[in-house]
């Protein structure tokens, strides 16, 4: 058991330098039981100590006048040295006055001869090793070791610090990200990543070279810079990428950048590069913007949406959002006829008022939170097709939006059985839209899906037909039951001829696939009657109605059923 005591411990080495056999012995007296202690007598001795040693030492106690190579001479060699630089000494002396040389030479504290107590010099010595080993820990911390630049720890302290010296300064906060940074380390190796990273760091390095500058890297490629406010930045990512020259065996390297300017002194500076770094991922994958700025609309845009975020779970609970219905009619025949609904969704928010879907769908779309608000609203549309029934004694079809998101999600033929079980309607009551642009990602799953959905009894219409890039062999490949043409080109169908044309080639490839096509955005006569003469089939637009709550669009029904009768 023994074994494991002090004689096995970690004992750190200590080198004794003085010429005289009584100190070294007094002196490895008092160490030894803490130390491992190592004694010679001039300086050209310990410098051959060493040099040759390849255990580190942590402390040199040495005596200044010795013959062959004096305690000066050796701290002089040591201080151009790099490796023995970092080795703490304490130095022996009777003298006041050399002290003040030694400590010009790198001493950094001192014995008086004759010596103190035992217990003080051990003290001592304790204290300047752990100092040394503390701030040895701290500078390898607060660089980073490939590109010498701060590690993000260390940078937000030395700009509070900068900070607290001058906060008068105007200074910009600048996020630099690498596009494709692993491609770069997949293609060409991890060590020409590594010099792309060291080059960067070097050309911001020398660019920031005559202003206040503090940098640091982070999440592997990407650059904070924290520097005097620039008027002239446009130039920096080209100056970057041009770094490399045309060298072959160097890959073209594109650099994004996102700047807050001028920050505000009053948050914290880890918020400045928040900002800085959504303005930079703004233009993520953006071939046309190098450089993004952060502006007060971004921010108060940013506040607004997290504020959404935020609440979109208890405006579901609390039914805060109204779906509402737009009618579509059928225009065929002798007079229009109610033919089917989509449900539209609206938030009533209780502090922010009415919000319409192209504010927060978008991003509840960017962020999948869409799904929770999507099954809300097919519940909802799925139990006012049942009241609507009960009260009518007709179906009125209501066609209900599904994101690219409820697609890829694995239970989502689920959710629509458990929908239709609950409100006791069949397949063939709801509808289902999907935009266009869904089909161009996994083309091949989602027609899967959809025959899938179609054997259950769905009808599927496909949304906003002709702003995605299907090809028309696609399409013809694609099962859908309804096209729904978008509304841009029925906005510009009397305004320019190739929008015209292009109304017509819609409705024509609706006529090739067999399947009916509605017109989205209808407001005028003129587009009614023009479209009529095409063959288009369904309109939805304001020139029938907007989308209405429910009781609205009951006098809708009603005006129907009369008509009928
Ligand atoms: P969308 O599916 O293309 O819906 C048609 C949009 O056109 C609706 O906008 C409707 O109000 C508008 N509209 C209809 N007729 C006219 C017209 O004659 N003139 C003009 N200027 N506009 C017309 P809305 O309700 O603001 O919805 C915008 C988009 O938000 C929808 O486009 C749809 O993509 C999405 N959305 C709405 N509700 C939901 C929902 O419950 N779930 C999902 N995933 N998306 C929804
Ligand atoms: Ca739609
Ligand atoms: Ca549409």
């Amino acid at each position: 058991m023994d074994n494991f005591g002090k004689s096995s411990r970690f004992k750190r080495k200590v080198l004794i330098v003085d010429d005289e056999m009584i100190n070294r012995e007094i002196l490895g007296n008092i160490l030894e039981t803490n130390y491992d202690v190592c004694s010679c007598e001039n300086g050209k001795q310990a410098l051959e100590i060493l040099s040759e040693s390849r255990v580190h030492f942590s402390l040199i106690l040495l005596d200044l006048i010795m013959p062959e190579m004096d305690g000066f001479e050796l701290l002089e060699i040591m201080q151009k040295n790099e490796n023995l630089s970092s080795i703490p000494v304490i130095v022996m002396t009777s003298e006041k006055t050399a002290e003040v040389k030694s400590i010009k030479l790198g001493a950094s504290d001192f014995i008086t001869k004759p010596y103190d107590l035992p217990e003080v010099i051990l003290a001592r010595c304790e204290r300047i090793i752990g100092l040394y080993e503390k701030n040895s820990i701290i500078r390898s911390a607060e660089k980073d070791e490939l590109t010498g630049l701060y590690t993000k720890e260390f940078f937000f302290e030395y700009i509070r610090q900068f900070e607290r010296f001058d906060c008068t300064k105007s200074m910009d906060a600048i996020v630099i990200n690498i596009e494709h940074f692993h491609t770069v380390n997949e293609m060409y190796g991890r060590e020409v990543g590594d010099e792309v990273l060291r080059r960067t760091a070097e050309v911001l390095t020398q660019r920031f070279e005559d202003v206040d500058f503090i940098g640091c890297r982070t999440d592997a490629d990407s650059f904070y810079l924290y520097v005097t406010h620039l008027d002239n930045f446009e130039d920096l990512p080209d100056e970057l990428s041009n770094a490399f020259g045309q060298n072959p065996d160097f890959p073209q390297v594109r650099y994004r950048m996102g700047i807050y300017q001028d920050v505000n002194k009053d948050v914290p500076a880890e918020d400045s590069f928040d900002h800085a770094k959504i303005a930079c991922d703004k233009i993520r994958g953006d071939y046309t913007k190098h450089i993004f700025c952060y502006s007060q609309e971004m921010s108060d845009k940013e506040v607004y949406h997290e504020r959404l975020i935020r609440d979109i779970e208890s405006s579901i609970r609390n039914k805060d959002f109204i779906v509402f219905y737009q009618p579509k009619y059928g225009i065929q025949g002798e007079r229009p006829c109610l033919q089917s609904a989509e449900a539209l969704v609206r938030w009533k928010h209780p502090e922010l008022g009415m919000i319409s879907p192209g504010e927060f769908i978008p991003l509840f779309e960017k962020n999948g939170l869409i799904q929770k608000l999507d099954r809300y609203v097919w519940e909802e549309a799925a139990e006012q097709i049942r009241k609507w029934r009960e009260k009518y004694g007709v179906t009125i079809p209501v066609s209900v939006n599904v994101s690219r998101v409820d697609v890829y999600n694995p239970e989502f033929k689920n959710i629509l059985d458990d929908i239709l079980s609950e409100a006791e309607i069949t397949s063939r009551e709801l509808m289902l839209e999907i935009t266009e642009s869904a089909y161009s990602e996994d083309a091949e799953g989602l027609i899967r899906l959809i025959d899938n959905l179609r054997d259950k009894g769905f009808k599927i219409e496909m949304d906003d037909f002709g702003t995605g890039y299907s090809s028309l062999n696609m399409i013809t490949t694609i099962p859908i039951d309804v096209l729904k043409m978008d509304m841009k080109f029925i906005r510009n169908m009397h305004k320019d001829e190739k929008s015209l044309k292009l109304v017509e080639l819609i409705v024509d490839i609706a006529k090739f696939l067999k399947v009916p096509v509605v017109a989205e955005g209808v407001e005028e006569e003129s587009q009614v009657n023009t479209l009529k003469k095409m063959g288009c089939d369904l309109i939805q637009g304001y020139y029938f109605s907007r989308p209405v709550p429910p009781e609205e669009f009951e006098v809708l029904i009603e005006k129907e059923l009369n008509s009928q009768s």
